[in-house]
């Protein structure tokens, strides 16, 4: 069998030729607990759209997180960025139509990533305002890791896309971070930091958001629509939902949810 270097995998052509649909490639892995989300959600949105037995033309590079995470907390953003462009043009190689880097901290290096591939990367924040937008809501308390909550890489792009980004307290923060790399990016979901997170969003609404951002592609696993005090934005929902449309060809705003 040849492999990936060698030949390459004609995803996006024989899509265009039996179904029109585009093939999309996932930067995955970080943490896997969230990657399954953008696979079942990605191909469940075709499967709705399309019907009978179409899934999605799709390619996975799945990283280890360990890599990863060793990148962050040395604060070598240089290093994740190569990494993940890395990952990216191995999929542009591999037949990839569109790029997708599936976590919202890691679009910090998101123009290494961009500017290393000639296919469109899918930004996660520009998914996010437009559910932000869908929903009526101006502004957003960001829940995240702590570069998410705290940095311009994501504020400054949701900002500009007519989203105001409401920021948690230094405490808030900390406590949000411990709680997604101590916890939910190793698969473990309590009750009582389901109630420490249910404080942090309400804090959030009292210092004047309307909504909160999931900003984490775990914290769908322990807050949702019912469970948050505020109105929700999932911003893995929301990029799984640019993603399906990219394959579809069509507009996000045509997909139901
Ligand atoms: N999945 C998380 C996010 O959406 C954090 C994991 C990571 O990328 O470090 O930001």
């Amino acid at each position: 069998m040849a492999g990936i270097g060698s030949s390459r995998i004609p995803y996006g052509t024989r899509a265009r030729e039996s179904c029109a649909m585009r093939c999309i490639g996932l930067i995955g892995g970080m943490s896997y607990h969230s990657t399954t989300d953008y696979y079942t959600g990605i191909n469940a949105a075709v499967a709705a759209a399309r019907g009978g037995h179409h899934s999605a033309p799709l390619l996975l590079s799945s990283l280890d997180f360990a890599d990863v995470r060793r990148f962050q907390e040395a604060g070598d953003w240089e290093g994740a960025g190569r990494l993940l462009a890395g990952h990216a043009a191995l999929l542009e190689r591999a037949g990839a139509e569109a790029i997708v880097i599936c976590t919202n901290l890691m679009h910090k290096v998101a123009p290494q990533v961009a500017e290393r591939v000639g296919v469109p990367l899918l930004h996660i924040v520009d998914a996010v305002a437009a559910q932000a937008r869908r929903l009526g809501l101006n502004s957003l308390g960001i829940l995240g890791a702590r570069w998410t909550m705290t940095e311009p890489f994501y504020g400054d792009r949701l900002a500009v896309s007519g989203v105001t980004p409401v920021r948690a307290s230094a405490a808030d923060v900390a406590l949000t971070d411990a709680i997604i790399f101590d916890e939910l990016t190793r698969g473990v979901v309590t009750g009582s930091s389901r109630a420490a997170l249910q404080g942090v969003v309400g804090r959030l609404g009292e210092a004047g958001a309307d909504g909160v951002l999931l900003g984490c592609t775990e914290l769908p696993q322990i807050l949702d629509a019912a469970s948050s005090p505020l109105p929700v934005v999932d911003s893995t929902l929301a990029h799984v939902r640019a993603a399906a449309a990219f394959v579809l060809g069509e507009e996000p705003a045509a997909l139901p949810g």
